[in-house]
């Protein structure tokens, strides 16, 4: 006789979790720590929709923060990763993959004959790459000093941490603890789209600063798109003083075009050299893949040719190469040309919605990236992000999931649509807007 099934909710999944996970979450965001109420628990997902333990559906827009640029579980990505476990899940030696994927990623960071990259060393994380980066920085400068922006996530590695954004901004923290002093001090934070900060900052440590680290277009702190020209004066004030420029496009790079948002800056009035580009997310199409890119004099620094060391276990793994191989290769013009309709028709609806209801709000937006801000006036900064009625964010949050609507939970998030994002799934978005601005408007504040 079989026993009948015990009923799975999201209550008691985040229960069992809590149990022998810290917060019952991998990654803090996910805790739904800022909207409230309990986080979903996800058995599987496909195209434009995720489907949680009780077996209801939601169309989702946090598209795995960022990598499903094609959707979940595509079929010929997951085909390729099929096929790619069927011959070993991993060798630790190289593989024919990782060289094509380091070939494509250089091609595609090629805009008007310019080359962005010459080189990419793969990891498995975008923390991975961004620590990686900063450390050819320093070994090519022989320097020990940081900027990098107030509200911008690069993630979770010592030294960057200092008013992040993403998780550290959800949470309204500072830092982190467990930072050692001495490697903080290291670190100089700026306010963002601000030169007279980054000029004075050279001027206080001239000789000290080995790189600017800059958010592609900022994203972790709502979206704060560069103002036009301030990634171009950032690369020509690193120069100006011996300094590099990472241009870390973990969320960036191959989301909002397909050679990234480089690539769209390379077309546009105020084309920049960075020295070194940081990539995760969709580079690896959900798998865990990322990687580091530069000139090849300075990603020649790296071990085995150089001085500046850097290994992993699982680097270029052939699971991970085989689904980054098969998004990119699938990341057409049609699938950047159907993403960017998708944000601008949601984007449209959101401001139409809240709008009716009377609420101040800014939709910020950097290509197909956007989010909203409950306040009135630009968002340039991070104190401007975070001079919002925040609290407005969660009740708008809990109206779109109760309405089968699964939206990044903390208003510091962007809102990730995919080329999966057929008519249905964009409809039940827009339809659920209107009473999730209700909810917004009749929130009161805490
Ligand atoms: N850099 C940026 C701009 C990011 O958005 C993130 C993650 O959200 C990271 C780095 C860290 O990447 P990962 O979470 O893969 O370590």
């Amino acid at each position: 006789m079989s026993t009948p099934a015990q009923t799975l909710t999201n209550d008691s999944a985040a229960a069992r979790a809590r149990a022998v996970i810290p917060g019952g979450v991998n990654s803090p965001v996910r805790a739904f720590g800022s909207v409230g109420g309990t986080p979903l628990s996800i058995v599987s997902a496909s195209g434009p929709r995720v489907t949680d333990v009780t077996g209801r559906d939601y169309v989702d827009l946090v598209a795995s923060w960022g990598p499903a640029l094609l959707g979940h579980a595509h079929p010929e990505v997951v085909d390729a990763v099929q096929r790619a476990a069927a011959r070993g899940l991993s060798f630790g030696a190289s593989t024919p993959g990782e060289t094509e994927l380091a070939e494509l990623v250089i091609d595609r960071l090629t805009v008007g004959g310019v080359r962005g990259i010459e080189r990419l060393r793969l990891v498995s994380t975008g923390t991975e790459a961004t620590m990686t980066a900063i450390r050819i920085a320093r070994g090519a400068t022989g320097r020990d000093v940081i900027i990098k922006f107030a509200g911008h996530y690069h993630g979770h590695s010592d030294g960057l941490l200092a008013e992040s954004g993403s998780g550290v901004a959800t949470l309204g923290l500072p830092g982190s603890a467990g930072v050692p002093a001495d490697i903080a001090a290291l670190t100089l934070v700026l306010p963002y789209n601000d030169r007279a900060a980054v000029e004075a900052a050279f001027a206080a440590h001239d000789g000290r600063i080995a790189a600017i680290i800059t958010e592609a277009s900022g994203a972790n702190a709502g979206v704060l798109a560069p103002e036009p020209g301030f990634n171009a004066f950032l690369a020509d004030t690193a120069h100006a003083h011996g300094a590099l420029l990472i241009l870390d496009e973990v969320l960036t790079g191959f989301r909002v075009g397909p050679a990234g948002w480089w690539g769209l800056e390379q077309t546009g009035a105020h084309p920049f050299a960075p020295d070194l580009v940081t990539f995760g997310k969709v580079i690896g199409g959900g798998m865990p893949l990322a990687g580091v890119g530069g000139r090849a004099a300075l990603m020649d620094l790296l071990a085995p040719l150089g001085p500046v060391y850097q290994a992993g276990t699982l680097s270029g793994n052939p699971l991970a190469v085989a689904a980054g191989l098969a998004t990119l290769r699938l990341a057409d013009a049609d699938v950047y040309a159907h993403v960017d309709t998708a944000a601008i028709r949601v984007q449209a609806a959101l401001h139409d919605a809240l709008t009716a209801e009377g609420l101040p709000h800014v939709i910020s937006r950097a290509g197909s990236l956007f989010s909203v801000a409950f306040r009135e006036g630009a968002v340039r900064d991070y104190d401007d992000a975070r001079a919002q009625e925040t609290w407005r964010y969660g009740p708008f949050f809990h109206a779109m999931l109760d309405q089968g609507v699964a939206l990044p939970p903390s208003v510091f998030e962007a809102w990730f649509l995919t080329a999966a994002h057929d008519e249905d799934a964009l409809t039940a978005i827009v339809d659920a807007l209107p009473a999730a601005a209700r909810a917004a408007a009749s929130a009161r504040a805490p």
